[in-house]
């Protein structure tokens, strides 16, 4: 498909500021700044147009006005990934931000979601009723986003992935139609949106399940870097027993001069053994116990939180606006030497805001088939995120050739899948990402976006 790069005709935006009812933005507009903004600052791309749609019909005229006038076309959600694909230089965005409305449906126990809300706003309403929509860990990343790529959290050992608690999605698709897809309704197309990303449509709502959940033990327990190599020993021990409720992640950082780490270990290098149980707590006090009898904590915060602030704990160490290079593997049953590997460089980053995030994952995760959804890594048990943080442009290219440089050394232990939501550039990872349903979501694609108008994305060529 030709992308057009001529000017777009001043009366065809004002007959689409007439169409539609939320703002049309064109650069110097206010508004149009925020909306071409995206997390991680290496991305500053200026599209000629940008639509805040306020609803679904708004989103079909913008999606038509794209095709009509061949214009690229992306997607914006909040704008968390750090490829940036939300948006594009030169063609026009749908910037979600005002479809952020969220429904709460406490008998049914399901949540309606606008497409352009943040898991904040979720946890937000649904925790005045004791529930939960499992998703990611950082309040201010997009539900829309996650949700399309898999979605993991604390709580998926237990209830599964995003995508697992999804039921049901509205979509416009490529011919600017509004559909519906669930288990019984255009069951293709939902199979590929959980897991597919934005390949298929432009998702305008999301339906979840609910669980019941109000409190959480969780918290920190912090180690100095040299004693990783052990921490990280006992961490599998633990982590691999562990039953759905207990997701154990692991965090490589830098101390900061927070009250709760002694001074004399700031700006030292530090692993954080992070527990979150979601069950009974005594229960989980003793299921805890092993972790703290191992080696010398510099600090431990485990104590009960509100389950809806504890989703905000790390919020601050993930700053909107620096610069940013990510890249992830799964593994599966590590041998000592893979664990090794992990830490020698996730103690030694080329910044000190570098972080290395190990994510737990197994449990209710894997007792999906991978064929089931478009996500297919139904077999890792856990997940590291090289999460490469700097805000000097001379760095740029010192960063992310570590990165790669960490990524290449982790390969050779590591499944040869990779996350979807955490690819920070397209390298031919698409087919580490989509693995085995690479090929059925290249026949979805043919089907629902055979011109490939959503390809701002990790993208599924069509080959129709
Ligand atoms: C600080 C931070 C923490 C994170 N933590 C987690 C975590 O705990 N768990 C986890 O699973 N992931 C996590 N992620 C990764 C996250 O899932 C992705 O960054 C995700 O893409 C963010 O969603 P978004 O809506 O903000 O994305 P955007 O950047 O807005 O969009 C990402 C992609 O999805 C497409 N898209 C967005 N909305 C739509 C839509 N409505 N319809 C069709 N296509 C759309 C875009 O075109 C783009 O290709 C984290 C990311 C960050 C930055």
């Amino acid at each position: 498909m030709a992308i057009s790069t001529t000017p777009i005709d001043e009366g065809a935006i004002r007959d689409l500021r007439r169409e539609v009812r939320g703002p049309v933005l064109r650069p110097g507009d206010a508004g149009y700044e925020e909306s071409r903004t995206v997390y991680n600052a290496m991305i500053d791309r200026r599209p000629a147009v940008v639509v805040r749609p306020t609803g679904a019909a708004d989103v079909m005229r913008a999606v038509a006005f794209a095709r009509d006038h061949d214009l690229l076309l992306a997607i914006k959600g909040a704008g968390h990934n750090v490829a940036g694909n939300a948006v594009c230089d030169d063609g026009l965005v749908i910037d979600l931000a005002l479809l952020n409305g969220v429904r709460v449906d406490p008998e049914a126990r399901t949540v309606r979601v606008g497409a352009g809300a943040r898991l904040g706003d979720v946890d937000h309403e649904t925790a005045p009723f004791g529930l939960v929509a499992p998703a990611g860990v950082v309040s201010d990343t997009g539900v829309a986003g996650l949700t399309l790529g898999g979605g993991f959290g604390y709580l998926c050992r237990k209830y599964g992935l995003t995508i697992d608690n999804l039921r049901s999605v509205d979509v416009v698709t490529a011919d600017a139609e509004l559909v519906h897809a669930s288990e019984s309704e255009n069951p293709d197309l939902f199979w590929g949106v959980r897991g597919g990303g934005g390949n298929f449509g432009v998702v305008t709502s999301f339906e979840f399940e609910l669980h019941e959940l109000s409190t959480v033990l969780a918290g920190l327990i912090v180690y100095h870097a040299d004693d990783a190599p052990e921490v990280v020993r006992n961490w599998w021990r633990i982590a691999e027993q562990a039953p759905d409720e207990l997701s154990i992640w692991l965090n490589f950082s830098t101390a900061p001069p927070e009250p709760f780490i002694p001074a004399a270990y700031h700006g030292e290098r530090i692993v954080s053994v992070i527990p979150v149980y979601a069950g009974d707590l005594e229960t989980g006090r003793e299921l805890l116990a092993p972790l703290r009898e191992f080696g010398e904590p510099i600090a431990d915060t485990v104590k009960e939180w509100r389950f809806v602030e504890w989703q905000q704990a790390f919020d601050e160490s993930y700053p909107s606006g620096e610069r940013y290079y990510w890249k992830s593997h799964n593994f599966r049953a590590p041998s000592d030497e893979a664990l090794d590997r992990i830490v020698e460089y996730a103690v030694s980053p080329p910044t000190p805001e570098t972080r290395v995030s190990v994510t737990h994952l197994g449990g209710a995760v894997n007792r999906v088939d991978p064929t089931a959804t478009a996500y297919p890594h139904r077999d890792a048990d856990f997940l590291v995120n090289i999460t490469t943080r700097w805000s000097d442009l001379a760095l740029d290219e010192a960063c992310i050739g570590w990165t790669r440089d960490y990524f290449d050394a982790l390969a050779p232990f590591a499944t040869g899948g990779s996350y979807v939501n955490l690819i920070s550039e397209r390298e031919g990872e698409e087919s580490m990402a989509y693995g085995p349903n690479y090929d059925r979501l290249v026949e979805l694609k043919n089907t629902w976006d055979p011109e490939n108008r959503f390809r701002m994305n990790q993208n599924v060529a069509p080959t129709g």
